[in-house]
This record gives C-alpha cells, sequence and structure tokens, in this order.
C-alpha cells in the first residue's frame, strides 16, 4: 500500500515527462501533475517563460488556465515537474528557495546520466524530504479522468 506522501504515476505518464523533457533541450521543461490525492491523472506541461539549461519559470497565464481546468474537472495539483538538463534529479538551491507551495510533490527529472531519472521530494520551508514514486500498473485507472 502506497502511504499517504507516495506520489503514483502510471507508466506512460513518466514517459511523457521524458518526451516533453527530451523535447525543450538544452533547457529545462515544466509542467503540472494534476490528479487526486496523491494519484497523477493528467500531466499538463507548462511553458517555461524564462528558458534556460539552469532553470525554469513557469508562464504565468498558462499556469493560471492549468489550474482552472483542474478545478472544472475537480482536480488537484498533486505535483510539480521540471527537468535537469546536466544536474541530478535533486532539488538545486534555487528550487528550494522559490518552492512556495508545501502540497504539492515536486518531481524532479534528469536527462543527465545514462538513463533518465524521476525522483519526488516535498519542499518546506527549506526542508526537503524525498517521496517515493509508486508506478501504478493499472492504466485505466490513471489515463484521464474523463473515462473514470
Ligand atoms: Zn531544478
Amino acid at each position: 500500500m502506497p502511504n499517504a506522501h507516495d506520489i503514483i504515476l502510471s507508466r506512460n505518464q513518466i514517459d511523457s515527462i521524458v518526451a516533453h523533457a527530451v523535447s525543450g533541450l538544452p533547457n529545462e521543461v515544466c509542467g503540472i501533475l494534476a490528479g487526486r490525492g496523491n494519484r497523477v491523472f493528467d500531466v499538463i506541461p507548462i511553458k517555461n517563460a524564462d528558458p534556460s539549461p539552469v532553470g525554469y519559470f513557469m508562464d504565468t497565464s498558462q499556469q493560471i488556465r492549468a489550474i482552472r481546468m483542474m478545478r472544472k474537472k475537480g482536480l488537484n495539483q498533486v505535483g510539480i515537474y521540471h527537468s535537469h538538463t546536466e544536474s541530478d534529479a535533486l532539488p538545486s538551491a534555487k528550487d528550494v528557495e522559490l518552492a512556495f507551495h508545501p502540497g504539492p510533490a515536486y518531481v524532479i527529472l534528469s536527462l543527465a546520466g545514462l538513463h533518465p531519472e524521476l525522483k519526488a521530494f516535498e519542499i518546506n520551508k527549506g526542508l526537503v524530504k524525498e517521496r517515493f514514486i509508486v508506478i501504478d500498473r493499472n492504466l485505466k485507472a490513471t489515463e484521464g479522468v474523463d473515462d473514470v
């Protein structure tokens, strides 16, 4: 049984985060993981308004639009994701400093190594705790709320 601090994703969702990150190279990409509880239903790419290989800033209008759409569907922000192109999947000092929301998991995908590496963290007032990523093999349950 996953515990309350885990984040539950399907393989397809992980694949789409990896594909998004690869498409944004050499810069970081970012997005929102929408869902219920700790289970992700939708991976929502958000434009990086400050494109850089070492940082990101979510485009505010796209972010607001995504949050409105989530509210309409009854979803909440399970996580926020971004990629690291040249460093490990660990929050940078800037990531910790800019983590204003203690609720959602901070999911980081690193493309620095031989294989993509995905990790999740809880960042609260400068304190970083790793969260487990649980892969849900039951794709039906997590692919899009409209099917549920
Ligand atoms: Zn980062």
